[in-house]
């Protein structure tokens, strides 16, 4: 394989369920070769991978990668609660902050209000009050706080199901695939 083991870190990373929080210091990370789970946890000089590449070669390897990512991510989440899609400031489409609101509308699902982007003068609307809507904003931070506290897609789903939002497991994916890239940005 061509990737460093960086790269393959961020490729597991993202993968769906790949990693599962055990707690504060320790991850089982799923191997590669599909055999069962690498426990990687940390200590006090660093991280430390149950896998031969770690063992016995002594470097970081893709499982510790992956577990920093991850980390990284959680920490995100955590300390800025996903604020760029709660105070929405960039147009959903091009992210230009050209955003001005174009009225409110009121119906029986909600405060639904209305921006248009004076970049690509496309219309969205972002739902601002009522909690079982399907893409309000206090939803999509709790999906994220789950997937990212180690639950899977499907769990999540299912979870904000019982809160009463229908969604599927590939609309968690496509938040979390968004907000990913909008902190990898930041990285
Ligand atoms: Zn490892
Ligand atoms: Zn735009």
């Amino acid at each position: 394989m061509s990737n460093t083991r960086q790269e393959q870190g961020e490729l597991i990373a993202k993968a769906t369920g790949a990693i599962k929080r055990i707690n504060e210091i320790t991850y089982s990370v799923i191997s590669q070769s599909g055999s069962g789970n690498y426990e990687v946890h940390s200590t006090q000089l660093g991280w430390v991978c149950s896998c031969p590449d770690h063992k016995f070669r002594g470097v970081q390897c893709k499982h510790i990668h992956a577990v920093i990512v991850s980390f990284a991510l959680r920490k995100e989440v955590e300390i800025r609660r996903i604020e760029p899609i709660l105070n929405i400031q960039n147009c959903i489409y091009c992210k230009s902050i050209k955003i001005v609101k174009d009225g409110l509308r009121y119906n029986k699902r909600g405060d639904i209000q209305k921006f248009n982007c004076k970049d690509c003068s496309k219309y969205f609307t972002i739902n601002i009050g009522f909690e079982k809507m399907k893409h309000n904003p206090q939803g999509i931070t709790t999906a994220m706080q789950l997937y990212f506290s180690g639950e899977s897609l499907r769990n999540t789903a299912r979870s904000l199901k019982l809160i009463g939002m229908d969604i599927t497991h590939q609309t968690v994916y496509n938040w979390i695939d968004k907000y990913t890239g909008l902190m990898n940005k930041c990285f």
